[in-house]
């Protein structure tokens, strides 16, 4: 009996247990990746800083735009959020149509927002506006998806310091300051399209957007100009969809220098999915692609006359052959890696930048849907899952939460 209690049975529990662990164990690594990557978004916050609802489906074909169906045209409605855990978007306003009218600034973004305000009402199951960090938790509670405004427009405010305001009265949480803009926010040098730092109008208008609390973004600005806004940014400045130079050396990426001086600030590079700004070799494949639609283009007038609408339907078809080669997603991932090992992980973020044609973007990763793609190639590159949750939302709504703090500080100062 002695025999059995102190040496057979605990021999027989250390086996029993060994099988025990051993089982669980081998069920975790035969669960697919992809599955733990799914489990994983499902209790987390994404959030793409940067896609289009109305470029590619509006535009093209009013009647049939419903961001309540998934519909194959368009690659961002409410229907592909939920399917991959999207919690949040912000949705860029267009200001540009029926500009034949003599609209204000206020008309025009608000055209674009009743047609999203439209389709919020009629889907309010599925999607609710957020204009603050805390509506993104409270919609996340209610599992209902954030729609957030932003701008990315030809001279938003027009040289107009008060038109900020009245584009943050109508909702917008997010500015993309565009390089056309450059002699607004910026001093023009010598060379065309240069600049030695920002106007005094740059100067004011970061001013009231970390006033206000509104997000700045830098995807579209050169070099000078994101070092000076970001100097002079109080609030963290964002990139809402651009890739690495050190990867893709264009100057559409963020070098490292800039890298470096938003995460100082506590801004964050939210990754672009568009095949030209991940991969330089698709980047000279376009450069190329548009010599042969040029030439086209050339032979086709010649053919058929200048003004035959055939032309652009010839030349569109061409386009998505020529730009049709896929780009592996991996390479995206590695401009992911790139921050995480130049600045850490809190400073990365995602822009996804859908809303063009599919041809744009890796067959892998062509619409909301496949948002689980990437956390999935997180996880076979021995990503945590604290890190992934972090990349897919968490550290943008960290840079909310910081630019309403800023903004607060700036609203008590007034009081006082
Ligand atoms: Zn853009």
């Amino acid at each position: 009996m002695k025999l059995f209690l102190h040496v057979i049975f605990p021999i027989f529990l250390v086996l029993s247990l060994m099988f025990a662990t051993s089982f669980l164990n081998a069920e975790n690594t035969d669960k697919p990746i992809c599955d733990l990557a799914e489990e994983i978004l499902s209790k987390s916050i994404v959030i793409d800083a940067h896609s289009h609802p109305l470029q590619s489906t509006y535009f093209s074909n009013p009647e049939s735009f419903d961001l309540g169906i998934d519909s194959k045209s368009s690659q961002v409605d409410f229907i592909k959020m939920k399917a991959s855990h999207i919690n949040g978007v912000f949705y860029p306003m267009p200001i540009y149509f029926r500009t034949e009218e003599k609209l204000t600034l206020e008309q025009r973004i608000s055209q674009s927002i009743t047609l999203i305000e439209t389709q919020v009402k009629k889907y309010n199951t599925l999607a609710a506006f957020a204009f603050s960090s805390k509506d993104i938790q409270h919609n996340f509670d209610q599992d209902l998806r954030s729609i957030m405004l932003s701008t990315e427009n030809e001279n938003i405010f027009r040289g107009q310091i008060d038109n900020i305001e009245k584009s943050y009265n109508l909702g917008i949480r997010q500015v993309t300051i565009l390089n056309s803009n450059l002699d607004v926010y910026g001093i023009p040098g010598k060379e065309e399209g240069s600049v030695t730092g920002l106007s005094d109008f740059g100067k004011e208008a970061i001013r009231e957007m970390n006033r206000l609390g509104i997000i700045i973004d830098i995807t579209h600005t050169e070099d000078i100009l994101q070092k000076a806004i970001i100097q002079h940014s109080e609030a963290p400045v964002i990139a809402s969809h651009s890739n690495t130079r050190s990867v893709n050396a264009t100057s559409r990426n963020i070098p490292d220098d800039i890298l470096k001086m938003i995460a100082q600030k506590g801004g964050i590079i939210c990754v672009t999915f568009d095949k030209g700004w991940i991969s330089s070799e698709h980047l000279a494949k376009r450069a190329e692609a548009r010599k042969k639609m040029e030439e086209e283009r050339k032979i086709l007038e010649e053919k058929l006359g200048k003004d035959n609408k055939e032309i652009s339907t010839r030349i569109e078809e061409l386009r998505s052959k020529l730009y049709g080669e896929n780009v592996d997603i991996e390479l995206l991932i590695d401009h992911i890696d790139h921050i995480v090992k130049t600045v850490g992980v809190d400073y990365v973020g995602l822009g996804s930048d859908f809303g063009a044609a599919d041809y744009f973007y890796p067959e892998e990763l062509n619409n909301f849907k496949d948002y689980t793609r990437i956390a999935c190639s997180f996880l076979k590159r021995g990503y945590k899952e604290e890190d992934i949750r972090k990349i897919m939302g968490e550290n943008l709504l960290r840079v909310m939460k910081e630019v309403e703090k800023i903004s607060d500080i700036y609203k008590k100062k007034i009081k006082n």
